[in-house]
């Protein structure tokens, strides 16, 4: 570690120290950017980076509802107003009981670099809740967001901070949110995205992170003159980003064996075909259910309960060129990303955010890995999420052929612009450095332009 880093590092620590998951993210993007700072001594002098990890504004506020056994319950709301340098802020709201201003801070400060990459005027932002909607019912879900809009919507606009889901914020959520923004605001706006097809949505935005993680998967074995077909992929997760990863890789030939939620994992050998990738989307969009009831319908596959006592996650322990982590952060060890490597696995394209801890990326990029890391493999949710908001401002509708061909396009030109910066400064085909430092360099020129503010 570099004497700048290790200041950095000891600063951000100092200041915030019960923040594990944001030292994490800053301290990858401060190893990334020393030799942009060492070539361009101007960032230095004008403390960017230092400038960058401070938020522009963090709002926390409380979340007072009624459950249904008339009880009063009280959650702690959150919005991190992060960077606003090339756009309004823009970034995911996300419903969990593990929720605090940390984990926030990690996702906003990732978000701004991921929102550069994609090429639209976005700025980062993130904000949720440790509201659980695990086991609530719809009325319960929508009085807690009701009161979570009643404070948000005084913060957020078209123009300034344009909010969408994350997990735990899927359709239905958004739906109560934008009806509760627009009863007090009184104003029919694009100020969330993620909506309905029938009240200002666009289409693929539900598909957009899935798909585009794996379009950027598609690119990275394009560099190897391979393609995904007949490849055996572990995807970890069920949700949103999941289904959608399952659903892209098997139109591109691949093969799919696993999926996960909190409660363990479920292995299929034969293959996840669009029947059971149906009765996933059923399972866990609309009943609700848990992710073991896979291998009560199918008893071909095997499920396996999460074991706490474990140093590892056997989800990452089979055979399979491709993994695409799809869960959640630091799902995946330094154990677990040498499984990986052992099984066979040369292409890791991530989903989720920050899924795998600093000593496994070590691994892959020691191994010869090709690792598109989570803030550039899954721009395509935040990218469709833009083409939804330029949608609402022309006050049309594209096809889908025509968003998925952006979102395809986007995928393309930031898997370029990684390949080309690590290559600039001296790391080539390292999409770490490359991703880190192409972000980097946008926001940064861009907060140049506009003085200390
Ligand atoms: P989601 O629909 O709520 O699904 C989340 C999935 O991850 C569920 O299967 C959930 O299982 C599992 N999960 C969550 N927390 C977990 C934990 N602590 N341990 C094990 N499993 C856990 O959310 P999503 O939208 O797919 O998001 C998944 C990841 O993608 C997140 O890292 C998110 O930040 C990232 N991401 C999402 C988008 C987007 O457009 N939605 C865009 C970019 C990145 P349970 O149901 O048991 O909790």
């Amino acid at each position: 570690m570099s004497d700048y880093v290790a200041k950095l590092m000891e600063a951000v620590k100092a200041k915030d120290p019960a923040q594990p998951e944001f030292h994490q993210a800053v301290h990858e993007v401060a190893e990334s950017v020393q030799i942009v700072y060492d070539r361009h001594p101007i960032y230095r002098q004008t403390k960017i980076l230092e400038r960058i990890i401070e938020p522009e504004r963090v709002i926390l506020f409380r979340v007072p509802w009624v459950d249904d056994q008339g009880e009063v319950q009280v959650n702690r709301g959150f919005r991190i107003e992060m960077n606003s340098a090339i756009g309004p802020y823009k970034g995911g709201l996300r419903f969990h009981p593990s929720v605090n201003l940390g984990i926030l801070k990690f996702l906003a400060f990732e978000q701004v670099f991921k929102n550069a990459l994609t090429t639209l005027p976005m700025g980062g932002g993130k904000g949720g809740s440790d509201f659980d909607p695990k086991g609530k019912s719809d009325l319960e879900v929508m009085r807690f967001t009701q009161s979570f809009m009643s404070e948000l919507f005084r913060h957020i606009g078209a123009n300034s901070d344009v909010p969408a889901g994350d997990i735990g914020v899927g359709g239905r959520e958004i739906g109560f949110l934008f009806g509760q923004y627009k009863k007090l605001r009184n104003e029919f706006t694009g100020v969330l995205t993620g909506k309905g097809l029938n009240w200002g949505g666009s289409l693929i935005r539900p598909e957009a992170t899935g798909y585009g993680a794996v379009y950027f998967a598609a690119e990275m074995l394009a560099t190897r003159g391979e393609t995904l077909e007949g490849k055996t992929c572990i995807v970890s997760g069920s949700g949103n980003v999941a289904q959608y990863t399952a659903e892209k890789i098997l139109d591109l030939g691949g093969k799919v064996i696993t999926f996960s939620d909190s409660g363990g994992y479920v292995f299929d050998e034969e293959g996840v075909d669009r029947e059971k990738l149906d009765f996933v989307m059923d399972l866990k969009n609309k009943r609700r259910g848990r992710i073991s009831e896979y291998a009560d319908k199918y008893p071909n596959a095997v499920y396996t309960p999460v074991d706490p006592n474990l140093d590892h996650n056997p989800l990452w322990d089979h055979k399979a060129e491709c993994a695409f982590p799809s869960a959640t952060q630091n799902e995946v060890n330094a154990k677990d990303a040498q499984n990986l490597v052992n099984n066979g696995a040369y292409v890791i394209s991530e989903g989720a955010n920050m899924p795998t801890v600093p000593e496994g990326v070590e691994i892959f990029l020691d191994n010869n890995v090709l690792y598109g890391l989570g803030k550039a493999a899954n721009a395509g949710g935040v990218a469709v999420s833009g083409l939804e908001m330029s949608q609402n401002s022309l006050r049309l509708s594209w096809t889908r052929e025509e968003v998925d061909k952006r979102l395809h396009g986007i995928m393309k030109s930031i898997h370029t612009q990684c390949i080309e910066a690590a290559e600039t400064y001296g790391k080539p085909g390292n999409y770490v450095h490359g991703a880190n430092i192409a972000g980097f360099l946008k926001v940064a020129d861009s907060m140049l332009d506009q003085g200390v503010v």
